[in-house]
């Protein structure tokens, strides 16, 4: 992808942000873009970041090691968002500002136990699966209460808010919907932790709809860096 691609694309994006929270009566200060860079290279990121992105997701742990080492003058923020093995916890818990993919006690004990002690707190957003499908990661509705009274307790974590992944539609009202269904959660969650900004949703296709439904943090992939490289 050509450096003049990647800035005209941010461009392009802040220019739609800025659009859809006008539209829908939102302050477009509240709405934050994360670039998610998984697959491309850290000089793509390098890119992003001198046209102003500051947050950087990624879902790869090792691929994501190497591009914060390549970009580490930088004061970029890095998010993790992809699956989570526990294996991988210390090395995220180490790396990483935010964890958004979070959707079991275990990975949330983890994360606590490994968060180095002289760090901020790991800031972190809860994965729900809104669609209901059985192979998409995130925990169910019903389970979420109790998990964010564990994220609550937890020393070295900051609970943040939830995020999700609904199934993809090319239809505004059922992405707007299920963007619904995650900031309905939202609310009840804060209701028991006032603390909570943070409601991840919103990919390069449905970046509207989740702006409509009171996204805080877009999570946007191609339309910043065009086709992934793999
Ligand atoms: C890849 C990915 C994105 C970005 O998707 P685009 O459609 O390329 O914008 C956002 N969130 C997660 C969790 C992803 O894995």
């Amino acid at each position: 992808m050509e450096k003049n691609n990647v800035n005209a694309n941010i461009t392009k994006v802040l220019e739609q942000v800025s659009t859809a929270a006008k539209k829908y009566q939102r302050d477009p200060a509240e709405i934050t873009v994360m670039a998610v860079s998984k697959t491309q290279t850290a000089e793509a990121v390098m890119t992003a970041a001198a046209a102003g992105m500051q947050h950087f997701g990624e879902n790869y742990l090792q691929e994501a090691l190497e591009k914060i080492h390549k970009c580490q003058e930088k004061n970029l923020i890095w998010h993790f968002i992809g699956p989570i093995q526990s294996n991988k916890t210390r090395a995220i818990a180490e790396n990483f500002a935010w964890v958004h993919s979070i959707d079991r006690a275990k990975i949330l004990r983890r994360l606590a136990e490994q968060r180095p002690v002289d760090a901020e707190p790991l800031n972190i957003c809860l994965q729900v699966n809104i669609s209901g499908e059985s192979t998409k990661s995130g925990i169910s509705p019903t389970q979420l209460s109790e998990l964010v009274a564990l994220a609550q307790e937890l020393p070295r974590l900051r609970l943040r808010g939830l995020m999700a992944i609904p199934a993809p539609s090319k239809e505004f009202e059922d992405q707007r919907a299920a963007c619904e269904t995650l900031a309905v959660l939202f609310r009840q969650a804060k209701a028991d932790s006032p603390q909570m900004d943070t409601l991840s949703m919103g990919m390069s296709a449905d970046m509207e709809a989740a702006i409509a439904a009171g996204s805080t943090m877009l999570r946007i992939g191609t339309a910043i860096f065009g086709q992934r490289q793999r």
